[in-house]
């Protein structure tokens, strides 16, 4: 029976495999049948909207209104959403020529654990929060441990405003540590529309991606700032059930400021990829002046004699709130 199921799961890779050699060679030929073609366009800069397997489509940078699908060489590091890219454009297909480097690349893991770049060069994360469903503390952590670790700057996104009894203590609590911590707050109502503006010009000029836990309002923010995105949103009970399934290309849009927002649900579950225990603990802004002054060099923080971080805590220099979910992430990685 174990043996029967292995060598089918041996004869999917084997296909798989040859299908790969077969798209990477077809993608090849296609490609040089078009630089051969002659009627391509003039090299451009374009950014990735989106790629299928040997496929992309690109954003024109000279019109953002102006998309076009491209093959890309097989043998070109595949491109992912938000790589800035020279292409030339052609009819029914353009050529990716040459991508940039890229000044970011969000990671999540494949299905063997393997980092995969989702998105390149975003430099703004808008970590939604709101009354319904209840803000986790741990878990806005988590994505300021990880703008903090990726360089990217982050803004939390009080959504809901409306709900009646909305802001309540225990949210403006929250909000009130991270705008204590340095950290931009925003309140946002995706149905009214209240602060729709003022994040649409935050996100001028920048690459965004909006994360936080289903049923924030993530989707209904992105169409409320881009009606023509028309993303799904979905229904409460919905967004929290489990394995929610949604369409997992992930999109590019482009806002009249000139902002782009990119957005699929591997943009919004990336992960935070083998952190050791000092670079979690570093993740935390306050944290940092106290860091290397425990009195044990392997200091686990938790009741160690002598933690500086513990004597901050109860010098009222970090919250309780902060120190808990330090330990909550960290039990969660199995850190020592
Ligand atoms: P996502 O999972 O984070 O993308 O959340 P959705 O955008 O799908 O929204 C989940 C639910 O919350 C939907 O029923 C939306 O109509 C609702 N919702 C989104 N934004 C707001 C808002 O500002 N106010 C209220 N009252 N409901 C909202
Ligand atoms: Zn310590």
């Amino acid at each position: 029976m174990a043996k029967s199921k292995l060598s089918l799961r041996q004869q999917k890779r084997i296909r798989a495999k040859q299908k790969k050699a077969i798209d990477a060679a077809t993608s090849d030929r296609d490609v040089e049948a078009l630089l051969d073609s002659q009627q391509l366009g003039p090299e451009q800069p374009g950014v990735v909207a989106s790629r299928s397997s040997n496929q992309a489509e690109v954003v024109s940078v000279a019109d953002p209104s102006y998309r076009r699908r491209c093959y890309f060489r097989a043998h070109l590091e595949p491109p992912v959403s938000g790589d800035q890219v020279i292409w030339r454009d052609g009819e029914p297909y353009g050529v990716i020529c040459g991508v940039l480097p890229r000044a970011s690349v969000l990671e999540r893991p494949d299905s063997r654990g393997t980092p995969r770049a989702v998105a390149a060069n975003i430099n703004h994360i808008a970590i939604v929060i709101a009354p319904e469903p209840e803000a986790h503390a741990s878990l806005v952590d988590r994505y300021l441990v990880a703008c903090e670790y990726y360089r990217i700057e982050p803004t939390l996104v009080v959504n809901k405003s409306d709900m009646v009894d909305a802001l309540t203590k225990p949210l403006f609590d929250l909000s009130d540590r991270y705008r204590a911590l340095g950290y931009r707050v925003m309140i946002t109502s995706a149905k009214s529309g209240v602060g729709i503006e003022s994040l649409g010009q935050l996100l001028a000029n920048r690459i965004s991606i909006f994360v936080g836990q289903s049923g924030v309002g993530k989707s209904s923010l992105i169409n409320a700032l881009k009606p023509s995105a028309q993303i799904k949103t979905s229904e409460l009970s919905h967004a929290k059930a489990k394995g929610r399934h949604t369409t997992t290309t992930t999109s590019l849009y482009t806002l009249g400021s000139g902002g782009k927002i990119i957005d699929s649900p591997g943009v919004r579950e990336f992960g935070l990829l083998h952190l050791s225990a000092a670079e979690l603990a570093n993740g935390f802004v306050e944290f940092r002046p106290f860091l290397g002054r425990c009195r044990f060099r392997n200091c686990g923080h938790r009741s160690d004699p002598g933690c500086a971080l513990e004597q901050a805590r109860k010098e009222g220099l970090i919250s309780d709130a902060r120190r808990k979910s330090f330990n909550e992430i960290r039990d969660s990685f199995n850190l020592a």
